[in-house]
């Protein structure tokens, strides 16, 4: 009998069934990492509603994969009761590995020629007024992937022209001209997550370097000054307050001007633990902090994510900025 690791990292009896795939092959066999009781605050919505099940079919019709499904979202009851989704490109296998990330690891297949067409209809037939585009890394690609995202942006500006579009990209580490080319796509807004703070990211994020996604994100504003560009990170991974304060200044140097604060939520037993669950008023403090710091927007919420309400958050990015030019 073949031994299997279910989505919890725990081993089981695959019998005569064909095996079910490893997401997490290069964790399969670290020691399990406690796992911390989740407090009352962190409560969601059981995904049981009709117009979950309309998303669930457009995303099934048009085979795409979605980040809520495939990273285990809490909010997905909530967003796909509303129609909204974030569509995952280029796959549903991520070449890295990060300690914290719930998406398949492994070898990923090659871009599919009609995912752009079919992203665009799906937005189209979901009626998105904000439609939100994720990937895995795709470090096996020459451009890591920067021609999907180009072709997706343009695909949905024919389809659904009336929808705004946001971009949450991989670093593209090492990829020259990636960014360029998703720049001139025309995206409104270009979103990378820093994740966590610097120190960390040997351990949770050790196929990045703090600084390039950085320095991604400063280039962002500086090629295409009227996109917003925003950035998020978790909280509850052993990070200090001090240093995700350091985080928020780094960001504001770079012309960030949106930040999403969430709390880290441990996937399986193989993740990394969860060290804090900050409670809801540690949240607002945070989000005091940035609103002091600078940016235009800040969310910061126990269930916050980079996609989470993001097309009410792009409409509120809008109010604030002509606010900021009229000197209001
Ligand atoms: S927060 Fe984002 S990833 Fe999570 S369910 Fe909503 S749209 Fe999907």
């Amino acid at each position: 009998m073949a031994t299997v690791f279910d989505n919890t990292g725990k081993a089981g009896q695959g019998g005569d069934a064909a095996p079910a795939r490893v997401r997490h092959p290069e964790k399969a066999h670290r020691p399990d990492q406690p796992v911390m009781r989740k407090p009352a605050w962190i409560r969601v919505r059981a995904p049981l509603s009709r117009a979950h099940a309309e998303t669930r079919g457009i995303v099934a019709r048009h085979g795409l994969a979605t980040v809520c499904e495939e990273a285990a979202c809490p909010n997905i009851g909530e967003c796909w009761a509303q129609g909204h989704a974030t569509f995952m490109i280029l796959g549903e296998v991520c070449t890295r590995a990060c300690a914290f990330c719930n998406v398949a690891t492994g070898k990923p297949a090659p871009p599919r020629p009609d995912e752009p067409e079919h992203v665009a209809e799906a937005v189209a037939r979901m009626e998105l007024r904000h439609a939100v585009i994720t990937s895995v890394d795709r470090d096996d690609l020459a451009d890591g992937g920067a021609a999907q995202f180009a072709a997706v942006i343009i695909a949905i500006r024919e389809r659904a022209p009336g929808t705004s579009i946001e971009v949450l990209t991989p670093d593209f580490r090492g990829k020259a001209g990636a960014l360029e080319t998703v720049l001139r796509a025309g995206p409104d807004v270009f979103n990378h997550n820093l994740e966590t703070v610097p120190g960390l990211y040997p351990s949770i994020r050790p196929g990045a370097r703090y600084y390039h996604s950085l320095r991604l994100l400063e280039r962002a504003k500086e090629l295409a000054p009227g996109v917003f560009t925003k950035s998020g990170i978790m909280v509850g991974l052993g990070e200090t307050r001090e240093q995700v304060l350091q985080v928020m200044d780094d960001m504001r140097c770079a012309g960030v001007e949106f930040i999403t604060i969430g709390q880290y939520l441990q996937p399986t037993r193989k993740h990394a633990p969860v060290r804090k669950f900050y409670t809801p008023e540690e949240f607002d403090e945070l989000a005091a902090a940035a609103r002091a710091k600078g940016f235009l927007m800040v969310a910061s919420s126990p269930l916050t994510r980079s996609s989470h309400n993001a097309g009410a958050d792009f409409e509120a990015l809008r109010r604030a900025r002509a606010r900021t030019a009229s000197g209001a």
